[in-house]
C-alpha cells in the first residue's frame, strides 16, 4: 500500500486495544477492533492504530502507556472478565494512578443478575464491582463485566468487555453519553473513486500531484491507495462540522483527480466493476451475452453475483472447447484452424456469435490461456484476447497477463468487465 496520509490534525485520535491471549494464539479473530474503528468513524473521530496484546501484565501495562501517550481515547476491549487472567481493569487504574474501590451499587447488580438465574455469585466475581476513583460505570445488559468510562484530564479509556454482543450494545451507549459530548459534532465524510485496467503505481503518480498539497490546506483530505487484482481504490476523507462544505469540498477533489485519471474511473462511490457495468447497461436498457472460454464462467458468475442482474444478462456460453466455439456460438473451424483458438479473430467471432445467437445489445467473449500448461513461445501462459461486440462494432483486444492460473482467470474477468464497461459508457444512456 503506498500513498497513505494521517487524518488532518483536529480529528482526535483514538487507540484501540483488544486483549485476549486467545486473539493472539487460539486463530480467534479480533472482530471488535474494526467495529469500534467503524463507529468511531461515525462519530468523527478517528482510530490511530489498534493493538492485539495477550493476558500479560507487563505487555498490557506497555500497551497502555504507549496508547495514552499517543491517543486522545484509549478503548481497551476484553479482560474485564473475574478471573485471575482478566488485568485490564487493574492496569488501566495502575497507569493512570488511580485508587480503585468496591462499588456497592456495582456489586449489588452483579449479585441481583446471578440471584435471577437462582444462583449465588462466586466470591471472584468481586472483581468485577472494582471501579478506579472518578471512574463512570457502562452498564451491561447481557454480562456480568460491567464497563467502565475513566476521564483522565483531557483524555480518557474507555474499558469493554471482549464477547461482541455484550461489547457492541455497551460501546454505543459510551458513544452516546461520553464520548459525543467530549468529542463528538464532528463529521467524517469520504469518497471512494475506484479505477480499473491501470496498476497502483499508474495512478499514483497521476493522482499524487493532485491529492499531495490537499492535506496542507483547510479543511484537509486524507488520502488512502489501496490496490487489489485490475482495480485500484483511491479513498478521500475530510474532517469538519459542515455537512454542505465537506460534500462541496470533496466532489471539488473528485473533479480534479478525474481529470487526470478520465476513463480508467470506475466511479466515485466504492461500487464494484461488475455492479457499475449493471448500473450501465440498465441505464441503457441493455441486455449483455457473454462467450467464455479461459475463465470458465467467472465473467457471468460476478455480473451475477449483482442482485438484479437478470434485467440486464442474457445468456453466457462456456466454450472451452474447439468443438464448443463452433457448434454452440457458430465460430468457423476454418478460423480457429488459421489463427488458433487463443487469437483476436477467434475473441471477435464468439462475441459476435453469442450476439446474434442471443439477440441482445451487447456481448463480451474471452479466449486465453490461464497455464501453467498449455503455453508455447508464441502464444505464452497468461495470453488472454477479448473481444466486445454491439452496434458500434466490434472492439478487440489482447493482454499478457502475469501470475498464476487463479491470478490470470482472475485478472481477464475484470479486464473483459472493464472492457465491456467502456463500450457501454460510451454509448449514450437511452
Ligand atoms: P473477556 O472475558 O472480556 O476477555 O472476553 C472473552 C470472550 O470474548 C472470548 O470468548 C473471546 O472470544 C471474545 N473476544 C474477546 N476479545 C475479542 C475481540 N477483540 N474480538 C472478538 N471477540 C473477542
Ligand atoms: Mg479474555
Amino acid at each position: 500500500m503506498a500513498g497513505v496520509s494521517q487524518p488532518g490534525p483536529a480529528a482526535p485520535g483514538v487507540a484501540v486495544i483488544a486483549v485476549g491471549s486467545e486473539l493472539l494464539a487460539l486463530g480467534r479473530a479480533d472482530t471488535n477492533s474494526p467495529h469500534i474503528a467503524a463507529a468511531m468513524q461515525r462519530h468523527g473521530l478517528a482510530v490511530r492504530f489498534t493493538t492485539v496484546v495477550g493476558d500479560d501484565l507487563d505487555d498490557l501495562t506497555d500497551a497502555v502507556r504507549h496508547a495514552l501517550a499517543r491517543a486522545d481515547l484509549v478503548v481497551c476491549t476484553g479482560g474485564l472478565g473475574p478471573t485471575d487472567d482478566d488485568r485490564t481493569r487493574d492496569v488501566a487504574a495502575a497507569v493512570l494512578g488511580l485508587p480503585m474501590h468496591e462499588a456497592a451499587d456495582v456489586l449489588a447488580g452483579i449479585r441481583e443478575r446471578f440471584g435471577r438465574r437462582g444462583l449465588t455469585m462466586p466470591e471472584i466475581n468481586r472483581r468485577q464491582a472494582m471501579v478506579p476513583a472518578g471512574a463512570i460505570v457502562v452498564p451491561n445488559e447481557r454480562g456480568t463485566a460491567p464497563g467502565l468510562w475513566i476521564p483522565a484530564g483531557h483524555r480518557a479509556m474507555l474499558l469493554l468487555p471482549g464477547p461482541p454482543r455484550e461489547m457492541v450494545p455497551m460501546l454505543e451507549h459510551a458513544l452516546a453519553t461520553h464520548v459525543a459530548p467530549q468529542w463528538g459534532g464532528g463529521l467524517i465524510r469520504q469518497r471512494a473513486l475506484v479505477v480499473a485496467g491501470r496498476s497502483e503505481s499508474w495512478v499514483d503518480e497521476r493522482a499524487q500531484p493532485v491529492y499531495g498539497p490537499w492535506r496542507d490546506e483547510p479543511l484537509p483530505i486524507a488520502t488512502t491507495i489501496l490496490a487489489s487484482l485490475g482495480t485500484v481504490e483511491l479513498h478521500l476523507s475530510c474532517r469538519g462540522t459542515d455537512d454542505a462544505a465537506l460534500s462541496r469540498r470533496l466532489d471539488a477533489a473528485v473533479a480534479a483527480l478525474d481529470a487526470v485519471l478520465g476513463d480508467d474511473v470506475v466511479n466515485h462511490d466504492g461500487r464494484s466493476l461488475e455492479r457499475t457495468v449493471g448500473d450501465l447497461l440498465a441505464a441503457r436498457g441493455w441486455r449483455v451475452a457473454l462467450a467464455e472460454s479461459c475463465t470458465g464462467g467467472l465473467v457471468t458468475t460476478r455480473l451475477t453475483d449483482v442482485a438484479g442482474s437478470s434485467t440486464w444478462v442474457d445468456r453466457a456460453v462456456v466454450s472451452y472447447s474447439n468443438a464448443a466455439k463452433v457448434e454452440a456460438l457458430g465460430v468457423p473451424a476454418a478460423l480457429i484452424a488459421a489463427h488458433g483458438a487463443v487469437s483476436e479473430p477467434v475473441a471477435a467471432a464468439m462475441a459476435e456469435g453469442v450476439r446474434a445467437r442471443a439477440g441482445v445489445d451487447v456481448a463480451v467473449a474471452i479466449t486465453g490461456i490461464a497455464g501453467p500448461g498449455g503455453g508455447t513461445a508464441e502464444k505464452p501462459v497468461g495470453l488472454v484476447c477479448f473481444a466486445v461486440t454491439g452496434a458500434r462494432g466490434t472492439e478487440v483486444r489482447t493482454s499478457r497477463l502475469t501470475g498464476d492460473r487463479a491470478v490470470v482467470r482472475s485478472l481477464a474477468a475484470t479486464t473483459a468487465l472493464d472492457l465491456l464497461r467502456r463500450y457501454v459508457r460510451a454509448s449514450a444512456p437511452a
